[in-house]
Order: C-alpha cells, then structure tokens, then sequence
C-alpha cells in the first residue's frame, strides 16, 4: 500500500442500477485485503456533504452480489453543483481522515468526481448507469441487466402483439442516449428503433408500420429511446390519426423503472467486481482523477476530465445491422 491512501471512501450517486452492489462489494474487499480501512458513504455526495458514513468491513457487503439497487442508497444532490457544497465535502472528508474516495455513478457523478479530483482530493470514478453514455468503457455497469429485463419485456409484447396483429411502441430509458433502445431493438428483433442520434421522418415510420402488415408480419414493434423527440405519445397520436385510413393502431408501453431493478446479471456482477476492484487498487497505488472501464477485453484508465468532455456516440454500423434485420 502506498504511503498516503490509508483510508478509503466509497460512495453510489445519481440513478441506481442493478450491479452497484458487486461493485461496493470489490471496492470494499480488495481495499481490506491491500491493508486500507474503507468507509461507505451514503446517499451520493448528499451524504458526503453530511458526514453521513460508516467503517465497512467484509461483512458489510456478504450476500450482496446478486442484488438490484445500492445498499449505500444514492441521490442527486443539487449543493455539490456549488463551490460551497464541495468545499464542505471536502472538510467533512479531511476531518474524518479519508484520503480518497470512488465514486461510482453515471456522467453527472463523475463529473461531480472531477471537481472533487480539482480541489485536489484523490479520486477515482466508476462508470455505472444503465444509459451506457460514459466516455472510457465500452460498458457501464447496470447496462446488461436492463437489456435483458428490455428483452424480456419485448418478447412477452411480441406474443400478444402478434395474437392480434397490433403495433407496440416500446419505450425505454436512456436519457438522451440511444443506446439501450437500440440494442434491445436488435436483440428483442424489432421492426424499427427510435433513437435521439439518428433523425427518422413520420413518413418512414408509417411505411415501416403499413410495410410489416404487406410483408407478411403479424406484429410491428417499434422499441423507441426516451430522448427522442417528439415523443412516444406524441408519436402514438399521429399514428392512430392516419391508421384510422389504414386500419391500424398502436398502443404504447412505457418499461420505465423496472428497466433499473433485479438481480444483475453474471455479466454485471463480473464487469462490477473487475472494475470496483480496479478502482480501488487504482486508488490505493496513487492515482486519481480517471475514470476506469473497459475497452476491448483490458480494464484501462482513462482522464475524468477526457472522459466528461465529449457525448458518447452511439455505434453507426449497430444501427445499419438493425435496419437490415428488421427487413
Ligand atoms: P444516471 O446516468 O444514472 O442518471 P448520473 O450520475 O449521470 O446518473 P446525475 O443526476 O446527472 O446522475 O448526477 C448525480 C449527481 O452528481 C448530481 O445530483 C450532483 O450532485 C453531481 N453532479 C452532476 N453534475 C455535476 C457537476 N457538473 N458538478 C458537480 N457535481 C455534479
């Protein structure tokens, strides 16, 4: 262990997602195991603020693996937007004698790690958001889940679709991120995927819908990101307008949170127990201010402040393979 980092922070921030927990598990196990004390933060930066924490030890984190959600719970805190409220985070973490922290949380969380890392407290940030928009991974934590409960869900949609030859609109999460819709479109076999990063036109869409129908098919599902605009109801609106014409409606089912809860994945756990290990390792051995994450098959360090500067794009030739295949 070097010199400095005796004493480890750990805290969850902005949305929760299945995986969280295996990571907790990671920071804390491998922080014990490299001589370091570890201390959960709860509820984000919130509790940061607060001095809201607690020593862990191995016990802590038994039987947590498999488990949805974050047993650190986590929040948005508006006051760490404020030079005050980092100031004050700050103090609460030298009083209490922590010498690093990771932050594990989605872009807003790690850019709230950054800040942290400026003041110059060591830090270390940990992609995990089921929005799959961090910069410096292929993959957060929390994306595979939520593509199999999407995936589950559609299958179940594309029996009764298909009883009654009816169009669903799919709706998934993602913020402005296209990635999940996009993904389980291709995985739950879509007729079409909406996203925020490629502009359709309601001709296409209807042609995609009337198109199903002479092809042959006995359901259109449209599996359409919640960042895009105008909207999956207004969408519903106009279509049920001009299906009157045609003979067609659709209905709408919004997955909404369920997309963040369940047990992880094998997938998650694994991704979530590699890099919470990482990061800790990371800290321990004095880096600070990157972001760690996967990129091809090697765990890899990248800036924060690199990783925060630029929107993540979403794979084109991903897009082109869901057009052909819903042909
Ligand atoms: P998800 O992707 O699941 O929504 P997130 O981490 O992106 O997660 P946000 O609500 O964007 O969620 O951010 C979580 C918290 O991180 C904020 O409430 C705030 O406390 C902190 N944060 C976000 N952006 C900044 C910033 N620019 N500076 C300082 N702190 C920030």
């Amino acid at each position: 262990m070097s010199g400095r980092i005796k004493r480890i922070g750990v805290l969850t921030s902005g949305g929760d997602n299945p995986g969280l927990n295996a990571c907790i598990r990671a920071v804390v196990r491998t922080s014990i195991s490299r001589g370091a004390e570890i201390f959960g933060i709860r509820r984000g930066f919130d509790g940061l603020i607060k001095g809201d924490m607690d020593a862990m030890d191995s016990r802590s984190v038994s039987n947590i693996i498999r488990r949805g959600g974050t047993i650190l719970s986590t929040a948005r805190c508006p006051e760490f937007f404020t030079e005050e409220g980092r100031l004050k985070a700050l103090k609460v973490l030298r009083e209490n004698e922590i010498d690093g922290i990771v932050v594990i949380g989605g872009n807003g969380s790690l850019m709230g790690a950054f800040e942290l890392h400026k003041l110059g407290f060591p830090v270390i940030g940990v992609p995990g958001t089921i929005d799959n928009d961090v910069n410096g991974t292929d993959i957060s934590i929390g994306v595979d889940t939520a593509l199999n409960t999407i995936i589950e869900a559609i299958d179940k949609i594309k029996d009764t679709a298909s009883s009654h030859n009816r169009t669903f609109l799919i709706e998934t999460m993602g913020r402005s991120s296209g990635y999940l819709a996009l993904s389980s479109g291709i995985a739950g076999g879509a007729e079409m995927v909406l996203i925020p990063e490629v502009e359709t036109s309601f001709d296409e869409i209807v042609d995609t819908v009337r198109n199903s129908y002479k092809k042959g098919k006995s359901h259109c599902i449209i599996v359409v990101a919640e960042g895009w605009k105008p909207g999956t109801k207004e969408l519903a609106e106009k279509i049920n307008e001009i299906g009157k014409e045609y003979e067609f409606s659709v209905r709408v089912t919004q997955l909404g949170h369920v997309q963040r809860g369940g047990d992880a994945s094998a997938f998650d756990r694994i991704l979530a127990t590699k890099l919470g290990a990482a990061a800790a390792e990371a800290l321990i051995s004095g880096k600070s201010g990157e972001i760690v994450g996967i990129l091809g098959s090697d765990i890899t360090f990248t800036p924060l402040e690199e990783a925060i500067s630029y929107e993540k794009q979403i794979d084109k030739k991903l897009y082109a393979l869901a057009e052909i295949m819903a042909k």
